[in-house]
């Protein structure tokens, strides 16, 4: 697959669950849900799910094991905190976990202070993990579950009071809206939109820029937030003249990856540039270096230059300039990453 079609499948493969927007608003929907015997429970402890098999990449690779969502049966009452994420399809609950009949996904969030009903199911080979950690290495439908999961859950978490008169509000929906008991103002949960650019120089270079938070080998595109009342257009122009010190002449949108850390959506372009001196602004960005398709090989494969993970847009949006699978460090060079 070329990394366009990756880019298209990335962006297309989504939605593989059913969200059932209008049934989840009536009032006994999560109950029925609940009843249901297809119905799986996701648990969420502050942002981490249950994981069966290894987590780890070199060890998945090793014992040949993909890990897995840890997906129970409902048990006892329905949980005030249970939030309603979606339905699998058919196609994609063929390989749920356990053989369960696709269905239902309800997120159950539990907190130390549940953690007696909440972790006290685990086996020893579960392990509790992010999506940030884990997500990549999941089948997609479950890394889609896992990525609403913590999307809603974290918006849950940070929303008990009215944003307009600061009383208190309560769930409704099933879990996708609030509403205050003050003053009767309805919430929903928000995303913060957010560009992430490759920069494509006149020469069809590819300009990277490594970030003063990073290891200093770390090289990746360039991203900030929309700021309000900013298009999408007018954020990539900002941010790159910020922090690379170059003008864009056009840009193309390309895919967009949901972030949840925690309520990101990133929008992932190219922007092209007609400017040869580039210069990093030294607050964000700590040196930013053109790259030749040869000189990026050459300086990833002897580990003079690490690129992000191979699950972030920011990769994606590497390997589609690059125009196909990006090389990795070579394990006999000196520099280890
Ligand atoms: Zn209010």
């Amino acid at each position: 697959m070329s990394p366009d079609s990756r880019l298209r499948a990335r962006a297309l493969s989504a939605p593989r669950l059913d969200r059932h927007d209008e049934q989840r608003q009536k009032g006994d929907w999560l109950s029925r849900i609940w009843e249901h015997p297809s119905t799986r429970v996701l648990r969420i402890d502050q942002g981490k799910a249950p994981i069966n098999g290894a987590s780890d990449p070199a060890t998945a690779a090793l014992s040949n094991t993909e890990p897995r969502l840890l997906l129970t049966a409902p048990q006892g009452e329905l949980p005030d905190t249970a939030l309603y994420i979606g339905e699998v399809s058919i196609e994609d609950g063929g390989s749920f976990p356990e053989g369960a009949v696709p269905g239902h996904v309800v997120a159950v969030p539990i907190s130390n202070s549940s953690a007696g009903n909440g972790r006290v199911f685990q086996a020893q080979t579960t392990t509790w993990e992010s999506l940030r950690s884990i997500g990549h290495l999941l089948p997609a439908v479950e890394a889609e579950l896992l990525t609403h999961a913590t999307a809603l859950t974290g918006w849950h978490a940070s929303s008990a009071f009215c944003p307009a008169c600061g009383g208190v509000t309560e769930v409704r929906s099933s879990g996708w809206a609030r509403v205050c008991t003050r003053c009767d103002e309805v919430h929903f949960p928000r995303t913060d939109p957010a560009v992430i650019t490759a920069v494509i120089g006149a020469d069809d270079c590819l300009l990277l820029g490594s970030a003063v938070r990073w290891d200093a080998r770390r090289y990746s595109t360039f991203a900030g937030f929309v700021e309000a009342g900013e298009s999408l257009e007018s954020a990539i122009v900002r941010e790159v003249k910020e922090e690379a010190g170059v003008v864009v002449e056009h840009v193309e949108y390309i895919s967009s990856q949901a972030w949840p850390f925690p309520r990101s959506l990133m929008l992932g372009f190219l922007a092209h540039t007609n400017d040869a001196c580039a210069t990093a602004d030294q607050e964000e960005i700590r040196e930013v270096r053109w790259f030749t398709r040869d000189k990026l090989r050459d300086d990833v494969t002897s580990g003079a230059i690490a690129l992000p993970p191979r699950s972030s847009i920011s990769h994606a949006l590497i390997a589609h300039w690059y125009g196909g699978a990006l090389p990795e460090q070579d394990p006999d060079s000196a520099s280890p990453i």
